[in-house]
């Protein structure tokens, strides 16, 4: 099984090596924005669902490779990886390169969670609500996570995290900004070493709409001491480039039939979707559950 994928240009983190320790879509949420699709495995249960050695054997063989960090992220939350502390360690015992867990936030209520997490360079977590009422319209969360608990486990996090957080914001239209006020208190109780606003990128899944350049600066009145993320360098792979846009004009592709069709990750293929879709060169189409990508024609 292939676990890394990348390196890939990522809007943060520069150019990132991308770790994978889960099956697609394993999540303790389901975000309405979420760019990999509905959350088919909505699970608050920690396991080994990858094999441990696999992982390190493949960041070990990836050691001489040209990256700015080593990111443990993927197909659905990497909290839920129990060992996450042993793939650190080997991590950093095999390269040089700072290692960063991206996650959700949701399951640092738990000690033993925040225990495993001790030796990463960087954490970013998300908190996207500040009610109940909001997490569960814009992170469809599992039945049993409560926004408040969420935070109180971040407030903990950033007392016995000796590394630095940087907290994501994701504004959504209609969907969490009318609370972005409440949003700012919980943040400023967390006190992250950054705050990133970000808003929804194409493409989403589901038709949920970003807010508009001015509005996200409107924001940074309301986070004191935000950035909003600035675009990523668009230094892809033109071979990769084209290879999508071949097989987008013989016909319509679903993400995960670009992903088989390429050999290459979700995320990766995710970014080159990003760019062509800003570019006017393609265009998705929704089917059933499905979503499509195609190319623009004339
Ligand atoms: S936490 Fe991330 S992977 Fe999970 S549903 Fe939300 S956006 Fe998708």
């Amino acid at each position: 099984m292939k676990f890394l994928f990348g390196p890939v240009p990522s809007r943060r983190l520069g150019l990132s090596l991308g770790v994978d320790l889960l099956p697609p879509k394993t999540c303790t949420l389901d975000c309405a924005y979420c760019q990999l699709g509905r959350t088919t495995c909505l699970t608050l249960a920690r396991e080994r669902r990858v094999s441990q050695e696999g992982v390190l054997a493949e960041i070990r063989s990836r050691s001489e490779d040209d990256f700015d960090y080593l990111t443990l992220a993927g197909s659905g939350e990497p909290l839920l990886h129990l060992g996450l502390d042993e793939i650190i360690r080997g991590a950093k015992d095999a390269i040089d390169r700072p290692v960063v867990l991206l996650t959700n936030g949701t399951l640092f209520f738990r000690e033993e969670v925040r225990e495993e997490v001790m030796e990463a360079d960087l954490i970013v977590p998300s908190l996207d609500a500040a009610t109940q009422a909001t997490f569960e319209r814009v992170n469809r969360p599992h039945p049993d996570l409560k926004i408040d608990e969420i935070i109180e486990g971040l407030v903990r996090l950033r007392e016995e995290f000796v590394g630095e957080i940087w907290l994501e914001v994701m504004l959504v239209k209609d969907l969490n900004e009318i609370e972005a006020p409440l949003i700012a208190e919980a943040v400023e109780r967390i006190d992250p070493d950054r705050v990133q606003l970000n808003t929804v990128v194409r493409p989403p899944a589901e038709p949920v709409q970003p807010l508009a350049p001015e509005e996200m600066e409107r924001m940074l009145e309301v986070f004191s001491g935000a950035e909003v993320i600035a675009s990523w360098k668009r230094d892809l792979s033109k071979k990769t480039e084209v290879l999508i846009i071949d097989l987008l004009s013989r016909r319509p592709c679903t993400l995960e039939e670009l992903g088989n069709l390429t050999d290459l990750h979700r995320n990766e293929i995710l970014k080159y979707l990003e760019v062509l879709e800003s570019e006017d060169k393609i265009a998705r189409l929704r089917h059933g559950e499905n979503l499509y990508f195609q190319v623009k024609r004339g």
